[in-house]
């Protein structure tokens, strides 16, 4: 992948995740995230790792766009994340979303976590979130973001989604349930891969 310094005024989100595009626009300030245009389809996550699901849904709608020759092709962005525990060698990862079942819930995810952690003394974990970017002439981008911690023994606090109710960021005694989304945003995993992001755009700053 080639260094580009070029950064996009928009950028279209291969996500049928309506919240994501907004939170991804609060990241990559100046840029205007847009969520994926109706009539678009996305692929299903068939890859082994994060990057791999994230490239097969950028490239899909990278060439969904391509296709359209009334349409000019926008950059396009993907993201796929997950946590990975140490004890587990790596579990959920990829599947964390269903790590329950296909329907699982948030609740059912965290309860199956914390019976599989049951007396595990070894508690690390990390989210990790990989972002691949396509430009309109087709160079493709990645970005990766980790957020370091370890799983709390039972589920604390109200706010965030998925695993956020056990998950302690290093530094923090608080689970990220118990932090405000400003304060949760400014560490997470999508936070570091968007700066990453903004880093490759020649926009990074230090913040
Ligand atoms: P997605 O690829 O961003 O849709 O995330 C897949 C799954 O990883 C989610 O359904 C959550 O279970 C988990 N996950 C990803 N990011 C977070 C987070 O910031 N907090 C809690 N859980 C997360």
């Amino acid at each position: 992948m080639n260094f580009v310094n070029q950064r996009p005024s928009r950028i279209v989100l291969a996500s049928g995740n309506p919240h994501k595009a907004r939170e991804f626009e609060a990241l990559l300030r100046g840029i205007s995230v847009e969520p994926l245009p109706p009539g678009f389809i996305l692929p299903p996550e068939t890859g082994n790792t994060f990057f791999e699901n994230a490239l097969l849904k950028a490239r899909s709608v990278h060439e969904q766009f391509a296709s359209m020759s009334d349409v000019e092709t926008p950059w396009v962005m993907a993201d796929d994340s997950g946590i990975e525990v140490e004890a587990l060698d790596g579990r959920p990862g990829i599947h964390s979303a269903r790590y329950a079942g296909e329907d699982a819930t948030d609740v059912d995810n965290v309860e199956k976590l914390l019976w599989e952690l049951k007396g595990v003394e070894d508690r690390s974990a990390r989210f990790v979130c990989v972002i691949a970017c396509i430009s309109p002439e087709g160079e493709e981008l990645r970005a990766d973001g980790v957020f370091p911690g370890a799983i709390a023994r039972r589920t604390r606090g109200s706010t965030g989604f998925g695993y956020d109710p056990v998950f302690i960021p290093d530094g923090f005694s608080l689970t990220v349930s118990e932090l405000t989304a400003e304060e949760k945003n400014r560490i997470s995993h999508r936070a570091r891969a968007a700066q990453g992001l903004l880093t490759q755009f020649g926009g990074g700053d230090s913040q």
